[in-house]
Formats: structure tokens, C-alpha cells, sequence
């Protein structure tokens, strides 16, 4: 016979609507990693670009779509990349050199003081004013 009192395991009690959230979480996941195969060929970076940044998808996974959004070249991947904590230092590493892949596709890098995207010859930030 169990013993405790009525709030014993309420801790332990899942609702509901948390079983739904978990179930619509796992069905969104399920249709991003079916596109991750055809996301290059349509230069979708949404996709690639939503795993990597899911740190509860397989490391592997995320390392493929690191990949992918080398070959997409899409410089919207930055801002997001950037400012996101990565728990793994080898998905970090991974999302730096995409980073790197496309800004290197678009003649570009970052400023070093303000962090805007700034052409690879600049010799000043068009944004910040500061001499590189
Ligand atoms: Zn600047």
C-alpha cells in the first residue's frame, strides 16, 4: 500500500495539454529532418538552420545541417548562429565554420566592434565608423 499525502506526486503529473505540446513538438521535428535531405537543392535555410539550433535533435543530425547551410550560403544564418548557446563545443565548431563558408561566398565579414557584416576589403565599418 502507497503512502503520502495528496500532493505527493503531483510533481509527476502530466496534464494533458502538456502530452499534446510533446506530441506536436516530436510531428514538427519529424517534418524538419524529412526536409533536411532536399533543403540544399532548394536553397531552403529555414530548415537547416531550425535543427541546428534544436538542442534536443541527434548530434549528427545537427552536424548534417551544418553542412547544409554551408551549401546554401544564406548570410541570414548569422544573427541566429551567433546568438545561440551551444551546450556541445564540436556543434559550435561546427556552426562557426558555416558561419565562416558563407560569409566567405558573399565577400563579407563581421565588423570586430559593432558585429555588422561589412565587405572584405572595407578598410572602415559602414556602420560603426570604426577604422579595421
Ligand atoms: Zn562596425
Amino acid at each position: 500500500m502507497m503512502v503520502g499525502n495528496a500532493d505527493a506526486f503531483k510533481a509527476s503529473v502530466i496534464s494533458k495539454e502538456q502530452i499534446i505540446a510533446q506530441n506536436e513538438r516530436y510531428q514538427r521535428q519529424k517534418e524538419l529532418l524529412a526536409r533536411l535531405d532536399s533543403c540544399v537543392e532548394e536553397k531552403d535555410a529555414t530548415t537547416p538552420l531550425a535543427i541546428l539550433l534544436s538542442e534536443s535533435t541527434s548530434k549528427e543530425k545537427r552536424r548534417k545541417a551544418a553542412a547544409c547551410l554551408e551549401k546554401i550560403g544564406d548570410l541570414s544564418i548569422v544573427d541566429p548562429l551567433r546568438n545561440h548557446n551551444f551546450r556541445d563545443p564540436a556543434l559550435e565548431h561546427a556552426a562557426n565554420a558555416a558561419i565562416a563558408a558563407v560569409l566567405k561566398q558573399h565577400f563579407k565579414k563581421e565588423c570586430p566592434y559593432c558585429a555588422e557584416l561589412i565587405k572584405v576589403q572595407a578598410k572602415r565599418c559602414m556602420h560603426c565608423q570604426a577604422d579595421l
